[in-house]
């Protein structure tokens, strides 16, 4: 599955992030999320998934 950044279009990685900033406050240490070459960052429906699992995140 290829996933196309939605602000630059250019083809996004799956990379590991060491240290993001999901939402204010919320800080995710050595997640998984989607990167492009420009350094946008996305998360799938999965990464959301696989967080909300492991507890990082709560969705509303
Ligand atoms: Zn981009």
């Amino acid at each position: 599955m290829t996933i196309i950044c939605g602000k630059c279009e250019k083809e996004m990685k799956e990379i590991e992030l060491k240290e993001y900033e999901f939402e204010e406050g919320i800080i995710l240490n050595n997640v998984i999320a989607m990167q492009c070459p420009s350094g946008h960052v996305t998360f799938t429906e999965e990464h959301v998934d696989i967080l909300e699992h492991c507890g990082f995140i709560q969705r509303i």
